[in-house]
């Protein structure tokens, strides 16, 4: 089964989102959980998060059909101790409230090196941030999402993606959230049959489809391998709409929240309208 939503607006608080992906005819929805342009936010009232259980039940949205996204700012493999306490602290309370919420994983973007150590020095402080994290919370994922590679972004390969992995202690509270647009241009062909079959066939064996706990579902503006993230509406983009259909006939992206992060809200529930009406019975 798919699960195809998109990125929701939770303005007026997290209760809200729910309401939005069930208005856009969405199977599953990501949220952010606060501002993701400001460092501090105000703890989650208790009745907003009673009331985004509420909805989430009357609407079916169960845990795994949601895949919060943490604030841009934060930059868990931070070369310097100060910043990095800082994005520590604040992917913690990330954390924390998806544990509130009930939600199992917390969708980040696994960080940027800044020219000022080497890319294994980066990759092993995000595998120590994703851990000081694990071990003050229960039941909460952290979804590592694959980058574009724009300036000195990390995770825009898979292998990378696996040494995190492979250094965080608690291996089933980790996971992978792909983005297709981010894939394209840090430069994995997914738009040929013979890319897209050895894309996925590299991440099957290099991470492992065990890990994948969401996707992101974005065309690009950008061309192959440019190492530019700029997301596109579905067939508007250098990937084309031929990929997307494929995808929701791959039954290797069943069963996780398919994320929709096209820049046009308005074109969101005919897109999830299209790519259902692709799904060959
Ligand atoms: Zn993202
Ligand atoms: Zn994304």
């Amino acid at each position: 089964m798919k699960y195809l939503g998109a990125h929701v607006s939770a303005s007026g608080g997290v209760e809200n989102a729910p309401l939005n992906a069930a208005a856009i005819g969405a199977r599953s929805f990501a949220l952010f959980t606060k501002n993701q342009r400001q460092w501090v936010a105000k703890p989650l009232d208790m009745e907003s998060i009673r009331k985004f259980r509420e909805h989430c039940e009357k609407y079916h949205y169960k845990p795994f059909q949601i895949l919060p996204h943490d604030s841009y700012l934060i930059n868990l493999g931070h070369p310097e101790k100060e910043p990095l306490e800082k994005s520590r602290a604040a992917f913690l309370d990330e954390m924390q409230r998806c544990e509130q919420l009930g939600l199992d994983r917390l969708n980040f973007h696994p960080g940027s090196h800044l020219n000022k150590i080497d890319e294994e020095g980066c990759l092993r402080l995000i595998a120590e941030s994703v851990n000081i994290a694990l071990d003050k919370t229960k039941g909460v994922a952290a979804v590592i999402e694959n980058t574009a590679g724009q300036g000195t972004n990390l995770g825009h390969t898979f292998e990378q993606i696996r040494f995190i992995i492979d250094h965080v202690e608690d291996k089933s509270r980790v996971g992978v959230c792909i983005d297709t647009a981010h894939a394209f241009a840090a430069g994995y062909d997914l738009k040929s049959t013979k890319g897209y079959e050895s894309t996925f066939s590299d991440f099957g064996s290099i991470v492992g489809f065990s890990y994948l706990k969401g996707m992101h579902i974005n065309d690009s503006k950008k061309e192959l391998g440019t190492r530019v993230d700029r997301h596109d509406q579905i067939g508007d983009g250098t990937i084309g709409k031929d990929v997307f259909v494929r995808l929701m006939n791959d039954s290797r992206f069943d069963d996780i929240p398919l994320i929709l992060e096209t820049p046009d809200e308005n074109r969101w529930k005919r897109e999830i309208e299209f790519l259902y009406g692709s799904v060959k019975k």
